[in-house]
């Protein structure tokens, strides 16, 4: 466990998640690497600059990434969940109100979808620049973070669900 962070590593940290976020919003992940931005204070650069464990750092910024870039759960996001599914070969497909009603094999498939987007960000950072780390969520070090990572799907999952707007016209 490293030491909590003074305001200082607070304050960077804080604008290296905005930073992200900005990019998420305008759908430029994908080139993060070239977007402008003070590398002298950017953790994904440095990760050194925060007291942080850098997988969890990482990991925050593409938790707070994908909840910008997909807030709801909507039949777009459907739509992807069973394009992920094709993709691997699976003839299982999944309903916004099966999703919505958290029946389980459904929400498994949710689930993963998410983790499949934490885990491109994950690479999407890789690239970042020459000196961001390299991170994935399968094996290696990511396997003492399983709790952390399970969590994560969870709170994305929990997002996109406040977000859903069928959910918010049966209030
Ligand atoms: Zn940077």
């Amino acid at each position: 466990m490293k030491e909590a962070m003074s305001s200082g590593q607070k304050a960077l940290f804080d604008q290296t998640i905005e930073h992200f976020k900005e990019i998420a919003r305008q759908n430029r992940f994908a080139e993060n690497a070239a977007v402008e931005h003070d590398r002298e204070r950017c953790a994904v650069c440095h990760p050194g600059l925060v007291t942080l464990e850098p997988f969890l750092l990482y990991l925050e910024i593409v938790t707070q990434a994908v909840k910008e870039r997909r807030p709801e759960l909507d039949r777009e996001l459907v739509e992807e969940i069973n394009r992920d599914l094709d993709l691997r070969g699976l003839s299982f497909r999944v309903t916004l109100e099966e999703l919505i009603a958290g029946e389980e094999e459904a929400r498994a498939c949710w689930a993963a979808w998410v983790r499949d987007a934490l885990a491109a960000g994950l690479g999407l950072l890789s690239v970042h620049s020459p000196t961001s780390l390299d991170f994935d969520l399968d094996g290696g070090e990511a396997s003492a973070w399983e709790e952390d990572i399970d969590s994560r799907v969870r709170e994305i999952m929990a997002h996109q669900l406040r977000g859903c707007p069928s959910r918010k016209q049966e209030r």
